[in-house]
């Protein structure tokens, strides 16, 4: 019933049957559904994590440790429930974005109404519909929809049930405090593979909103010393105030760059590992409702990978690590990128990653050393990790 809209173009399709083969419509199938647990990290530079799931518990929420990252706890996802629509004059249309937070039962906000009809008053039950029309959850209208024109914030629609629950993480008191991130399984191993230590410079090429930063820092218990570089002024405003929030603000500085130029603007970096999180086709990411992607995104997208690859390896130490990860699952955006960069600069060697989670790379010569998670395998979002180091 909530089969996902996929507009994905022939060879986009293509390039997920390299991957998976026959199990491609096990992937796809699998975007359309949340994973059965929902991550946060633990701002360990301020609280333990045993602190938190008992601050958690005490409400009647179920938090539980990961089993192998222990600065990662996780939410048992309920569902699917059936939402079904019955009245046609009470219902709302949420954005993209926001009815991906929707569907697993966080409240609607009022930026992410896309439509509202006038009928509908302040604590009227509604239907809240995707663009194309799925309903994903009911709840109360916090708002007259005539004056919606007229509001920038707050909550639209107080979900009361959705196809899929969990805690609405970003309205926990823990998240306001600071205490937790929501981060997904996989992308946290991206710093455990970096393994960022005391006294080293440490640079994130793509950082905002800063998710991996945050977990640099929290890490190398707020001892590295942390540049972090994005291109994006609205993602780095972002950025700045998820630092705050955090309370991470003295343990790093944040710079507005092209970071496919770092070691022109920044020459005289040496830093002793860099990770490089570059915009992708996310198309590991879910769960996704609808989604539309052509062959030259990811085309498009390989095209800036290799060049933050190639500026990072330049302001890197010898001696020093990057580590490279992408939320996507297709060849031309990983193991191709990692063998292009290793095969034009002799100096960077892969280094094995030694975690017991997911499984290794697909089709290239160095598939051996390379990290990837499967969603339909793994449970978790689509990753691929890459670690490498400069020899000379
Ligand atoms: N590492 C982040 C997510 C990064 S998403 C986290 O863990 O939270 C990719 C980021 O790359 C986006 O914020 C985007 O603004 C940034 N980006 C895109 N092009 C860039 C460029 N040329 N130079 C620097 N950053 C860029």
């Amino acid at each position: 019933m909530w089969a996902m809209l996929l507009d994905y173009d022939a060879s986009v399709i293509e390039a997920v049957k390299r991957v998976y083969g026959d199990l491609y419509k096990a992937f796809l199938d699998a975007l359309s559904r949340p994973g059965s647990r929902m991550y946060a990290r633990v701002n360990t530079l301020r609280v333990t994590v045993g602190e938190v799931i008992d601050s958690l518990r005490a409400r009647g929420i179920s938090a539980f440790q990961d089993e192998e990252l222990s600065e990662a706890i996780y939410f048992p996802v309920e569902g699917p429930f059936n939402i079904e629509l019955h009245n046609y004059d009470k219902v709302v249309v949420a954005d993209k974005y926001a009815a991906e937070s929707v569907y697993l039962g966080s409240n609607l906000y009022i930026p992410g109404v896309i439509r509202c009809p006038n009928t509908v008053r302040s604590g009227d039950e509604v239907t809240i519909v995707t663009v194309q029309g799925l309903p994903i959850a009911k709840g109360i209208s916090m708002i007259n929809c005539r004056d919606v024109k007229h509001l920038r914030k707050g909550i639209a629609v107080e979900v009361v049930r959705s196809i899929y629950r969990a805690p609405k993480i970003i309205e926990l008191p823990e998240y306001r405090a600071g205490l937790i991130y929501p981060q997904s399984l996989a992308a946290m191993y991206a710093v455990r593979v970096l393994d960022p230590r005391p006294k080293e410079l440490v640079v994130d090429t793509c950082a905002a909103p800063g998710g991996k930063t945050g977990h640099i820092i929290e890490y190398s218990m707020g001892e590295a010393f942390v540049i972090a570089f994005d291109y994006s002024k609205r993602r780095l405003e972002e950025m700045k105030s998820e630092i705050e929030r955090l309370k991470h603000t003295p343990f790093i500085e944040i710079w507005r760059a092209d970071s496919r130029y770092l070691h022109i603007d920044f020459s005289w970096i040496r830093a002793d590992k860099i990770i490089v999180d570059p915009p992708c086709t996310s198309l590991g990411v879910r769960p996704k409702l609808y989604d539309m992607k052509r062959y030259s995104d990811i085309v498009a997208a390989s095209k800036y990978q290799i060049q933050f690859l190639r500026s990072a390896s330049k302001i890197l130490k010898v001696g020093g690590i990057i580590v490279y990860s992408t939320c996507t699952i297709t060849i031309e955006e990983n193991e191709e990128i990692i063998e292009s960069i290793i095969k034009e600069d002799r100096c960077l060697k892969l280094v094995d990653i030694e975690f017991k989670r997911g499984s290794r790379g697909i089709l290239t010569p160095h598939s051996y050393a390379y990290m990837r998670f499967h969603p339909h395998i793994h449970d978790t979002t689509g990753y691929f990790i890459a670690k490498l180091m400069k020899t000379c």
